[in-house]
């Protein structure tokens, strides 16, 4: 089967949800529909926590996030009280795909790779991605004089990394970003594809996830705050068939054994709602504030008496929780004798925790050890996953309620999903659906497509 492939074009979806490409809206969606009908589909179980940041890194690296010492867009990077910092590519400590590839004197494209702002050397083009802080005013490419060529194809500070707000209530404006992001990533693709050199192709389009989140309540009747007959009940389904129709404009510039590999980082599903974790932790009598807010507040905000508490926590997809431990934290109250006791507690208690009527919603809480196979950097000391992902954590404090019904970053109708989506066709490629893989095997099935060796370190295997 290799030795037939000479090169691997990645179209990453972030956000795409399997349910919807593969069942929901086969029929609406030619392209994705041809490039399952011959060769391989399956739905793929994406990192946990199933996040952007570091599910990409985690894809590229074959590693997973304790490895990488990434747990989230947000760090903690010491053992103060400071809160958490976001995670840029100089957080990958670990060579990616291209990495690996450049070594072997194959060339790459990267544009718009999660995990790549800043941009850094590679043997080829890189387009920093969606977290580059303006492409006007920053240097989001290397090398450094590929911004002149873009501004080339696409007009000067045309290229957007990403929309420039998704949680808001401006829907209209939103989707006309939406689409004007995603045709100028396309449009640069496309031309690239035939004008430069490439061994390996990738790009990730950021429109899925940005769609699901701001349009989800208007075509989900199971959404909580489902609004029938909205103008934009058919936004999500219809952006689908517009990226389904670019994938089809890529496709028809493909130089021949090339094989295309479709991905997604993780799903997408519903929200119902949100865990005031902080909120519940002082209920529990864990945390404490010398002062309850008037308003909701981010904790970070708030006046924690840390000689009087044991536990703390951060908003998000999923509940970061952090023991205030003695000898660690510069207050801490939590003896080692003491710590793994508490864990078991909680983990107890954050498992029974219920939605608004007490009724059981699946929540689990790992110990990050029991994920990873190691635990770099500074992990969560439980990784809490609520709802089976239905809710999410909510950091803020000042509710007077733990169930919160409206996020505390912005409008928002989703949360991610567990399984994500591959398709892989190309010359050789058995057609038909195949097993569950993970989100770790991509990177080692690439390097087999291509005739590599897969280094032993990584921790997915190739298909
Ligand atoms: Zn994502």
């Amino acid at each position: 089967m290799p030795g037939n492939i000479e090169r691997v074009l990645i179209i990453g979806l972030d956000c795409a949800e399997p349910s919807l490409v593969f069942d929901l809206w086969r029929g609406y969606l030619p392209n994705l529909r041809r490039l399952m009908e011959q060769g391989a589909w399956t739905t793929m179980n994406s990192t946990t926590p199933p996040i952007t940041i570091p599910a990409w890194s985690c894809m590229m690296t074959s590693k997973d996030p304790g490895t990488l010492g990434i747990y989230g867009f947000r760090n903690r990077k010491d053992f103060t009280y400071a809160g958490l910092s976001f995670a840029t590519s100089t957080a990958v400590k670990e060579p990616r795909l291209w990495d690996i590839l450049g070594q072997a004197g194959k060339s790459s494209i990267l544009l718009g790779v999660p995990g790549t702002y800043p941009v850094s050397p590679v043997n080829g083009a890189m387009v920093g991605c969606f977290l580059t802080p303006d492409p006007a005013t920053n240097n989001y490419t290397y090398p450094a004089s590929l911004r002149d060529e873009i501004d080339g194809v696409l007009g000067k500070n045309q290229y957007r990394v990403d929309v420039s707000n998704y949680r808001t209530e401006n829907k209209a404006d939103l989707l006309r970003e939406i689409y004007e992001m995603t045709d100028r990533r396309f449009a640069l693709a496309k031309h690239w594809i035939q004008t430069k050199p490439w061994d390996f192709f990738m790009l990730v389009e950021m429109g899925i996830d940005r769609v699901h989140h701001a349009f989800w309540r208007y075509f989900d009747p199971q959404h909580r705050k489902y609004e029938p007959g909205s103008p934009y009940a058919h936004a999500i389904r219809d952006y689908y068939l517009h990226v389904d129709q670019l994938i089809g404009e890529l496709l028809d510039r493909l130089p021949a054994r090339t094989a295309v590999i479709v991905v997604s980082d993780h799903g997408s599903k519903r929200i119902d709602g949100g865990i005031a974790i902080n909120e519940w932790l002082i209920r529990q009598g864990y945390l404490t504030l010398a002062e309850y807010p008037k308003q909701p507040t981010p904790l970070g905000m708030l006046p924690v008496d840390w000689t009087k508490t044991k536990v703390w926590s951060e908003g998000g997809y999923y509940a970061r929780v952090f023991i205030n431990r003695q000898g660690r934290e510069p207050q801490g109250i939590v003896s080692s004798s003491q710590y793994e006791s508490l864990r078991d507690e909680l983990i107890l208690k954050l498992e029974a925790l219920g939605d608004e009527a007490g009724r059981p919603i699946g929540t689990r809480a790992y110990r990050p050890e029991q994920l990873y196979r190691k635990c770099n950097a500074i992990p969560p000391d439980l990784v809490t996953i609520f709802g089976q992902l239905l809710w999410r954590s909510i950091g803020s404090v000042g509710y007077h309620a733990v169930h919160v019904f409206d996020n505390d970053t912005g409008p928002d109708d989703a949360n991610h999903a567990q399984d994500a989506l591959f398709i892989m066709s190309g010359p050789g490629i058995p057609a038909g659906r195949i097993a569950p893989i993970d989100l770790l095997d991509v990177a080692p099935t690439v390097l087999k497509l291509l005739g590599f060796p897969v280094p032993p370190d990584m921790q997915g295997r190739a298909l």
